[in-house]
């Protein structure tokens, strides 16, 4: 079986609650909202760490991010 990078391990235990067309989700920078959370309002699949740091920016489902100046790729190769 290959290693998992860190990030790649994450993916398989933090389940995201939304699937969308973000170009988010290949990026380091997103937090996702998690399956079953309650908490967060309904229409953000996540949070952008990187964008207008150090705060974080919601990204909101509605807006699909398809392209990113800010976008770094999760998985190396
Ligand atoms: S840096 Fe850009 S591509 Fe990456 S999560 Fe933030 S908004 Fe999405």
């Amino acid at each position: 079986m290959a290693e998992l990078t860190p990030e790649e391990f994450l993916d398989t235990v933090l389940v995201p609650e939304k699937q969308s067309d973000h170009i988010c989700w290949n990026c380091r920078g997103l937090k996702p909202v998690l399956k079953g959370s309650k908490f967060p309002p309904a229409d953000i699949i996540g949070w952008c760490m990187k964008v207008h740091w150090p705060h974080y920016w919601c990204v909101a489902d509605f807006n699909v991010v398809k392209k990113c100046y800010a976008f770094e790729a999760k998985k190396k190769g």
